[in-house]
C-alpha cells in the first residue's frame, strides 16, 4: 500500500486515521482496529481542558485515535511513521498541530497525558462545526 504522505486528499478525518491504522499495522505496530477506535471515541467526551476533542467525530469533520505504546521506542517509532504518512513537520516529541490542506492534523507523544500512548488526530478547517457525535 502506498503511504498516505501526498494522498491528503482524503477529506474525512475519520478515513484518513483509519488508513493510517492500516499502514501502521502493515508495518508491524500493534494498534487498536478501527471499531475499538469508535468505542474509545464515544467514551472519550472533551479534552482535558473542556474543550471539543477531535475524539468527538463526526468522522467527516474531525477524528483521533489513541494507539497504546508499552515501550518508548514503539512510540517513538508510530509517531514518526505517522508523521512520515502524513507529511508533517514532526520533531519527535511534544504535542504538534500541522495544517496540510483542508486538515488540521495534531500528534501528540512525550507530552503530559501522552507517554503510554500517541494520539493522533484531525480536524476539517474549512467547515462549520457540526454537533458532536460523542457528546
Ligand atoms: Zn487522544
Amino acid at each position: 500500500m502506498p503511504p498516505l504522505r501526498g494522498t491528503v486528499e482524503y477529506k474525512r478525518p475519520r478515513a484518513a486515521v483509519e488508513r493510517l491504522l492500516v499502514e501502521l499495522a502493515l508495518d508491524g505496530h500493534h494498534v487498536p482496529q478501527s471499531s475499538a477506535v469508535f468505542y474509545a471515541n464515544r467514551l472519550h467526551g472533551s479534552t482535558s481542558t473542556g474543550l471539543r476533542s477531535d475524539h468527538q467525530g463526526p468522522g467527516r469533520y474531525a477524528w483521533a485515535a489513541d494507539i497504546p505504546v508499552s515501550r518508548h521506542a514503539d512510540g517513538d517509532a508510530i509517531a514518526s511513521d505517522i508523521a512520515w504518512s502524513l507529511g508533517l513537520s514532526w520533531t519527535g516529541a511534544g504535542l504538534f498541530d500541522q495544517t496540510i490542506g483542508n486538515t488540521r492534523w495534531q500528534l501528540i507523544w512525550l507530552y503530559p497525558g501522552h507517554f503510554d500512548h500517541v494520539h493522533i488526530g484531525g480536524r476539517r478547517v474549512d467547515m462549520v462545526a457540526p454537533p458532536v457525535t460523542f457528546a
